[in-house]
């Protein structure tokens, strides 16, 4: 066991940045135990026959989520198929930040969905809330549907299928106290690893030349559909913080930048400066 995961880690330290995790994940997989479990109890368990095959297919590029079916994000359970992208860490500073921000809130939508990750981690953690999580891609949305089942908040989340890019997709959503965006961002000319450009959906990954365009179709469209009060949450690209934060200026919000845990800018929260009723100054 240890030697094959030592094997595994060096084939496929060409492929991938964590090789070892991976490695380890795959062997998890294919005894059918937790990654702890394998390290804590299995250790010297034989190796499974059908490991090799697993291996192989990381070797090829593909994503160990898509192996495996699963991704934890948030310390969650999420099921991912290729018809969404893979939840990341990094996205995780908009899950704390919402918490952070508005624990109290009540009516939470999640812009371009995907898989559910960033709107069911914040209804997980707020169990006074309601969700609408909305995505153009159909299949997108019976991904997150089955996530919402298989973490118990059906009954708090509604998911329809929209698109911002078209006059009239948010009639009758109504306000909400939190609003959570991890758009497509990525430039089309982009250096991607193989294992992101071909095998992620194109469609949730790029925006245009420089990445921006679903940016400017959305951010101008938020501050309708904020509550008095509420808070937006957008995801952006490390090095996209110039650029959106003047599109969210221009769509009047005020703007506060959030990290990730490597350091990058991660996040904008964006809020409408509540105007001073008569009288106050
Ligand atoms: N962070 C993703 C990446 O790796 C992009 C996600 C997005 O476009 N929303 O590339």
């Amino acid at each position: 066991m240890g030697a094959t995961l030592r094997t595994a880690t060096e084939r496929l330290a060409a492929t991938s940045d964590t090789p070892r995790l991976d490695a380890e994940l795959l062997m998890a997989h294919a005894l059918g135990v937790s990654r702890s479990d394998l390290l804590l109890r299995h250790m010297s368990a034989p190796v499974p026959e059908s490991f090799a095959a697993l291996l192989a297919r990381r070797a090829e590029h593909e994503p160990v989520a898509h192996i495996l079916g699963e991704q934890e994000f948030f310390g969650l359970p999420f099921r991912v198929t290729p018809d969404v992208l893979i939840p990341r860490g990094d996205s995780e500073v908009l899950v704390e930040a919402a918490l952070a921000g508005m624990p109290a809130a009540r009516r939470v939508l999640d812009c371009g969905t995907g898989s559910g990750a960033l709107l069911l981690a914040v209804l997980h953690h707020l169990p006074a809330a309601q969700g609408v999580g909305i995505d153009r891609s159909a299949t997108a949305l019976t991904v997150a549907a089955d996530n919402a089942a298989r973490l118990g908040l059906s009954d708090r989340v509604k998911l329809a299928a929209a698109n911002w890019l078209q006059p009239g997709w948010d009639e009758g959503l109504g306000q909400f106290d939190l609003i959570l965006a991890n758009p497509p961002y990525v430039e089309e000319a982009a250096a991607l690893s193989p294992s992101v450009r071909e095998f992620e959906p194109a469609e949730a990954l790029f925006a245009g030349p420089e990445g921006l365009d679903d940016y400017r179709a959305l951010v101008p469209q938020l501050p309708v559909l904020l509550a008095p009060g509420g808070v937006a949450l957008v995801e952006i690209g490390a090095t996209q913080a110039e650029a959106v934060i003047a599109i969210a200026a221009a769509a009047g919000f005020t703007v506060r930048l959030r990290h990730d845990l490597g350091g990058r800018p991660r996040a904008l929260e964006l809020k409408i400066p509540l105007v001073n009723g008569p009288g106050s100054d």
